[in-house]
């Protein structure tokens, strides 16, 4: 027949567009080309190609092969359409039947041997494969991330020659299987002994999805609080789940399908670099913060960061989407995170400690404060302190705490009164769902605008107020926002006029 044509899908981003693998043999010098992969990629992919028919005992023709894979603008990495590659050859000089060709879809790379060897970003092509309404044949090492996706029938093959029988009727290929979902093993909130205040923000920053940050010296347990916030969210909907698996799928980190449904909590170390943190590279890939998309993105020693590395999450911060440019392409990653930063009070950690071992002075800790910017300063809508717990209340005989189980229920019940106001997390209201959402009784109103005024606040931080008070309210189960709520609220933005204060 001479003409094959066989579906495929490239990465681009967390997305996978369709990719047609057109194969077409004619007379002449025998010579394979392929059109629309890079120079380096088309060599290996030949080499493997061929070896791979060969040792699968078919016959590579000896013809003048094209291979052209479309459309022709959309960048293609690596090995991923080998077994495409392989199959449409196979399918143009008549050695297996065309006509099932049409119903599937194939990804893989192929070993010397024609064993079918894994690829990132399976995820996103099942669920690609599922709206095309096609089935999906992809290598063992993938099966289980390829069945996560509900809706489309993947198989696995172990080898090229495997998937010829199957395509010849003489073989059924085993279906994909998803692993059992493990129930979640994260660290538990009974752990943190005392720190009543910080256990409560912690709370309210679940129960709202607000942004935290906690300010103490070394060893006061600001890693120990922040690692436990994943566990006390709401379980992520699936919806949500697939969202963040396919993520990490298209990370060239891997994904652990049996993980897919926890939600990620990821602590980069303060000398990660930009790219890492926010995504980037030649074939971009997502960073932490994407990574952290739907669970917790934790950011340790905040003032140690690169400047330029934090100003760069002001945008996701408020849109819960990330831009990497490159070249004339752009790839949006989602990059809904919620932040919990941790910082010293000081260079030395010890400021404001009873014990006065801090010699730091007031311009040191005025500069030191200073290197995390207004603006990223603004979007965090809880600051508190965290102090050195006495020994005390470190006593392995002392009063039991809450577990993360307890606290979560609370954490759930609030966050569905939000969903039935708004449809959404109380730190996703835009300006004028808080508005009508948030709404104060005249004497709170004034107390509010006064605070605003004395702490010197912006209009930013007035609204993320208001939708802190409406989160205190929602666990309180109380319709109208009160005096106590608010004042409380209020209280998450002191530090702002420490900071406000030196600086002046
Ligand atoms: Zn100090």
């Amino acid at each position: 027949m001479g003409l094959a044509l066989v579906h495929s899908r490239a990465r681009v981003g967390v997305a996978a567009p369709a990719v047609q693998v057109e194969v077409h043999l004619a007379g002449g010098l025998p010579r394979m080309s392929i059109v629309g992969l890079p120079e380096a990629a088309v060599r290996e992919a030949k080499d493997r190609v061929r070896a791979a028919i060969q040792c699968a005992q078919f016959e590579f023709p000896a013809r003048v092969i094209t291979v052209n894979l479309a459309p022709a603008d959309l960048p293609k990495d690596g090995g991923r359409f080998d077994l495409p590659i392989a199959i449409g050859i196979l399918a143009a000089s008549g050695q297996i039947p065309a006509d099932a060709l049409d119903q599937y879809e194939f990804l893989g790379e192929l070993g010397l041997t024609g064993e079918l060897r894994p690829i990132d970003g399976v995820l996103p092509a099942a669920l690609a494969a599922a709206d095309a309404g096609r089935k999906l044949i992809v290598p063992p090492g993938n099966g289980a991330e390829a069945a996560l996706a509900r809706n489309v029938e993947a198989r696995t093959a172990r080898t090229l020659l495997e998937v010829c029988a199957a395509l010849n009727g003489v073989k059924v290929l085993p279906l994909a299987v998803a692993p059992a979902a493990l129930p979640y093993r994260g660290p538990d909130l009974c752990d943190v002994r005392g720190q009543a205040h910080a256990r409560r923000a912690l709370e309210i920053a679940a129960a709202g999805n607000h942004h935290l940050l906690l300010i103490g010296p070394p060893g006061c347990g600001k890693t120990l609080l922040a690692s436990r916030l994943s566990g006390i969210l709401p379980e992520a909907s699936e919806d949500e789940a697939l969202e963040t698996a396919a993520i990490a799928s298209v990370s060239g980190r891997g994904l652990d399908p049996a993980r897919w449904r926890e939600r990620p909590y990821r602590s980069p170390h303060h000398t990660a670099s930009a790219v890492a943190l926010v995504g980037g590279g030649a074939q971009p890939r997502p960073g932490e913060i994407s990574l952290a998309h739907n669970g917790v993105l934790f950011l340790d020693e905040l003032p140690e960061w690169d400047r330029r590395a934090l100003e760069v999450l002001r945008e996701p911060l408020e849109s819960g989407v990330v831009t990497i440019s490159r070249a004339a392409r752009q790839n949006e990653f989602p990059a809904r995170f919620q932040l919990v930063a941790a910082m010293n009070p000081c260079p030395c950690g010890w400021a404001g400690d009873p014990s006065g071992r801090c010699r730091c002075s007031l311009e040191v800790i005025r500069r030191y404060r200073a290197r995390i910017s207004g603006p990223l300063m603004d979007r965090i809508d809880l600051q508190i302190e965290v102090p050195r717990l006495p020994p005390s209340d470190l006593r392995p005989d002392g009063p039991a705490s809450e577990s993360s189980d307890a606290v979560r229920g609370r954490v759930e019940a609030a966050r569905n009164l939000q969903h039935h106001r708004a449809g959404k997390a109380n730190a996703h209201m835009t300006q004028a769902e808080t508005n009508t959402h948030c709404r104060l009784q005249p004497r709170d109103q004034l107390l509010l605008e006064r605070a605003i005024e004395s702490l010197q606040l912006s209009a930013r931080s007035m609204h993320r107020i208001l939708r802190v008070s409406r989160t205190i309210a929602d666990m309180a189960g109380v319709a109208q926002i009160n005096t106590a709520h608010l004042t409380e609220a209020l209280g998450y933005r002191r530090t702002d006029r420490g900071m406000g204060r030196q600086a002046a």
